[in-house]
């Protein structure tokens, strides 16, 4: 028999992630809310642990998909005695490269590996099982994980050593974040202008502007007024603010991240709590006084 897999984080896109990874492998769930774990074990005929500590006595590998570093490290501090030798940590939070460094050293004082694995593709992409999949680790653990990643994942690369591919998600989600911000600043004037919405993406999408948002998120969002909530805005800004940490302890710094992360920062004064990363663009639509719709 294989390895057991335990997967931790059963929200929005590890929810999606899990679904494949259990179909894939002997496996066993935990999330902090219990009723998302009893109801995900019923509908996938897999058992749920009652504590990580639980998940992780039970299981060769652990996968975690949670918000931040910070709650990986609380819950896999919470495991406790739990680890074992050999034993393996896959993290596909999008987390921050020092948290992931410092978690690796607590593993690795336990004989565990950790292999960071951040993943790109949105919860459509996790739903295919068609996402990017950016790990960071030494070599033996990497080549370990692979297999574990491959269910929901098109393409896979090891980026670095670890936290590298925490490095290389925020810097994506970054330029998420800019291209949101400046799609929707730049569509708010061309409707003031009187250039209907539509026409311009369209144009747009046939020209060197283009990008993943006015191809895929303003025409299935924005111009539909549908505004789903898939990735939170909450979790953009985090990711953003990796960055700008990334930025900054390489020397590189940057004014262009910068402002992006105060926008993200005025949008979600603006907004709820639970508001998806798009609606961004709302606040945006309302400091202009102007609706880019179809
Ligand atoms: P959600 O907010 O939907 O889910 C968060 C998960 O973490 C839930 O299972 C939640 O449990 C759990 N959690 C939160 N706080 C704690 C804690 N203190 N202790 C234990 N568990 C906790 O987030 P997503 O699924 O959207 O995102 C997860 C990660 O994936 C993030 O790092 C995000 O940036 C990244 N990501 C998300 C994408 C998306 O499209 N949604 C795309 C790519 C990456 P509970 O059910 O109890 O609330």
């Amino acid at each position: 028999m294989g390895e057991r897999v335990g997967f931790i984080g059963l929200g929005a896109i590890g929810t999606p992630i899990a679904k494949h990874v259990v179909r894939a492998f002997e496996a066993v769930v935990w999330n902090r809310t219990r009723e998302k774990a009893e109801a995900f074990a019923r509908d996938h005929g897999v058992t749920f642990a009652a504590s990580p500590a639980e998940l992780v006595g039970r299981c060769d590998v652990v996968m975690t998909c949670l918000p931040t570093s910070r709650e990986v490290r609380q819950v896999i501090e919470a495991a406790g005695d739990a680890w074992r030798q050999d034993q393996l940590l896959i993290d596909a939070t999008s987390g921050d490269p020092a948290g992931s460094r410092a978690t690796a050293a607590w593993l690795a004082e336990r004989g565990v590996g950790f292999v960071d694995a951040p993943v790109s593709g949105g919860t459509a992409g996790a739903e295919q099982g068609t996402l990017t999949v950016m790990l960071g680790g030494e070599d033996r653990w990497v080549e370990r994980a692979r297999r574990y990643v491959a269910p929901f994942a098109r393409k896979v690369e090891h980026v670095g050593p670890v936290g590298a591919g925490h490095a290389l998600k925020a810097i994506n989600n970054a330029l998420l974040a800019l291209n949101i911000v400046a799609a929707g600043e730049g569509l708010a004037a061309l409707v003031k202008l009187g250039v209907p919405a539509r026409r311009a993406v369209d144009v747009l999408n046939a020209s060197s502007g283009r990008s993943n948002v006015t191809e895929h998120l303003i025409p299935e969002r924005v111009l539909t007024g549908t505004w789903p909530r898939t990735f939170s805005l909450a979790l953009l800004d985090k990711d953003v603010g990796v960055a700008l940490d990334v930025l900054a302890d390489t020397g590189v710094g940057s004014e262009v991240y910068a402002a992006v992360k105060r926008a993200l920062e005025a949008a979600r004064a603006r907004l709820d709590a639970q508001a998806d990363h798009v609606e961004t663009i709302k606040v945006i639509e309302e400091r202009a006084g102007v609706r880019i719709r179809l």
